[in-house]
Formats: C-alpha cells, sequence, structure tokens
C-alpha cells in the first residue's frame, strides 16, 4: 500500500490540497494529529480528511478545540487562534475530532502526535528524546508529528542515528527501530516555508519526504480576514 502521512495540517486547506495532489497516487491518508488550530479553514480540513476516509490520531490542538484539553500551557497566538477555532467549528467537525484516539497501531506502524510515551505534549526533537521513546512502542515503527520539522531517527545498537530530510530523501526501513517525521502540512518550522508530506510504501518499506509550494498567500488574507493573530499569519511566510 502506498500511503500519505500527514501531519499538523492546521486548519490549512490550500496546504492540505497541494500535498495530496502532489503524493497521489495513494490508498489511504494516515494523519499525525493537530488537525486544526492556527489555520482559518478548520471545518473544510476536516471535511476534507473525513471524505479521503483517513485514519488517524488527535493533536494537543485538536483536544484542547473539543474542550478535552486545558490551554493553560499554550501561548497568548495559540490560545487566541484556539478560541477563534472553536467558536468556528461545527458539531460535525467537533464529532470528528472527538472521534480520533490518542494512538493507533496499523501493522508495524504505532502513529501518535507528540511521542509514544507522552501522545499529547511530548516533542522528539533530540536524540536523547528518540532513545528514550524507542522502547516505549510495540510495532517496529512509530509515526509523529508535534515538533513540525521532518526528521528521522533510527536505533542502531544502543544509539540513535538523526536523519534530516529534504525534498525527495528517501529512506528504506528495516529491521532497526524507527521514529518518523513527516514535518507538518500546515505550518512548517524548519525554515522552508513549503508544506511537508511523506509518501510510505508498506510493500517496500520504503518512504519519501517532499516539500511542496501552495498558495500562501491565500491562507495568509483568510486569516487576515478572521482576525487570527499577525504573528501567525507572518509566520507562514518564514516557514518558522
Ligand atoms: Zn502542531
Amino acid at each position: 500500500m502506498r500511503i500519505a502521512v500527514l501531519s499538523d495540517i492546521h486548519g490549512n486547506l490550500p496546504a492540505l490540497e497541494a500535498v495530496v495532489a502532489e503524493l497521489r497516487p495513494f490508498d489511504e491518508i494516515w494523519q499525525l494529529g493537530d488537525v486544526v488550530g492556527y489555520g482559518p479553514q478548520p471545518n473544510e480540513v476536516v471535511a476534507f480528511l473525513a471524505a479521503e476516509k483517513a485514519r488517524g490520531v488527535r493533536g494537543n490542538h485538536d483536544a484542547a478545540a473539543v474542550g478535552e484539553l486545558d490551554t493553560d500551557s499554550f501561548n497568548d497566538d495559540a490560545r487566541a487562534a484556539l478560541e477563534w477555532t472553536v467558536g468556528e467549528l461545527s458539531s460535525t467537525t467537533v464529532a470528528w475530532l472527538r472521534n480520533l484516539p490518542e494512538r493507533v497501531e496499523i501493522d508495524e506502524f504505532t502513529l501518535v502526535h507528540g511521542s509514544p510515551r507522552d501522545p499529547t505534549w511530548e516533542y522528539v526533537y533530540a536524540q536523547s528524546i528518540a532513545r528514550a521513546n524507542m522502547s516505549r512502542f510495540k510495532t517496529q515503527h512509530c509515526l509523529v508529528g508535534h515538533t513540525h520539522v521532518p526528521l528521522a531517527y533510527r536505533q542502531n545498537g544502543s544509539r540513535v542515528e538523526p536523519t534530516q530530510p529534504d525534498d525527495r530523501t528517501v529512506l528504506e526501513l528495516n529491521e532497526r527501530r524507527s521514529i518518523l517525521n513527516p514535518g507538518s502540512v500546515g505550518q512548517p518550522r524548519d525554515g522552508d516555508r513549503r508544506a511537508c508530506g511523506m509518501l510510505l510504501d508498506t510493500e517496500r518499506m520504503s518512504l519519501e519526504w517532499r516539500r511542496i509550494d501552495y498558495p500562501i498567500e491565500r491562507v495568509q488574507e483568510l486569516m487576515a480576514k478572521a482576525g487570527l493573530p499577525a504573528r501567525l499569519v507572518a509566520r507562514l511566510g518564514y516557514g518558522l
């Protein structure tokens, strides 16, 4: 099967549409949480994923948007965007978000938002954190999001080796355990403003990261019109 692995879409429909168009053909979408929050089209993004029968998990923004996580630890911009999002969500969207589990296992893959030991909050951004998490999932590989930075960590004996993928970086999966992050569709944070996506081939056991241009200005216009925080509007242009 060919799987489009997507994370941190954050209500950014033009980015989602561009990534999906680029990754087709595929059999399924697996999404790693933070479907909503920050971006201007949360209902449209959920409708798109529902129509595609995407499988996946909830992120901290999704849980907070349906009142199942308090926003004390969100920064001011994130909280303001979340309050706006809560006011926008249709009952259909709320029901879809509430149905997302924290963790899903599909064949050799565990899907979580943050980390396998703390799916809601932990960021896997350092080798020490990746090493501590390697024994915390039962499958051979774990797919994570949350950092908004594409990255792979692979176990090699007692060490954990990082790979920072670029556009069209291919990784062959083997018996080594791994933690894999596709990067963010809707708000990349590695200094590259292009949307991220990952194509996983479960027969060849290989994956490929992609970076995709999308009409950022259109999203920025919608955000400004909605009155979303200016800093969130600006950061899409920097990819930070
Ligand atoms: Zn996120």
